[in-house]
């Protein structure tokens, strides 16, 4: 499965309303699924100026998206919240 159809599944507007605000709509869903876990400054820029950056890490981590970025964190940001909130 590409990025673009992993992409177009996760942000579903009618089951994720906040969706609809993010700043990455229309972006290349290839910046917020590097091949290479370093590779994410772009995308990190696009979310930072993003009005549901809360919203969207919420549902990343209750979700456990472990690819990709979410909410301005990477992969292994998440993880690391997840631990220290359990
Ligand atoms: S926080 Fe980032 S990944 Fe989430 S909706 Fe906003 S721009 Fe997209």
């Amino acid at each position: 499965m590409s990025s673009q159809q992993i992409w177009s599944m996760l942000l579903r507007v009618d089951e994720r309303p906040w969706v609809a605000y993010g700043a990455c709509r229309g972006a290349d869903p290839d910046l917020f699924f590097p091949g290479n876990d370093d590779d994410h400054g772009e995308a990190l820029r696009i979310c930072r100026g993003c009005p549901v950056q809360e919203e969207c890490l919420d549902y990343a981590l209750s979700a456990r998206e472990r690819y990709g970025i979410w909410g301005g964190t990477t992969a292994r940001e998440r993880r690391r919240l997840l631990r220290r909130s359990a």
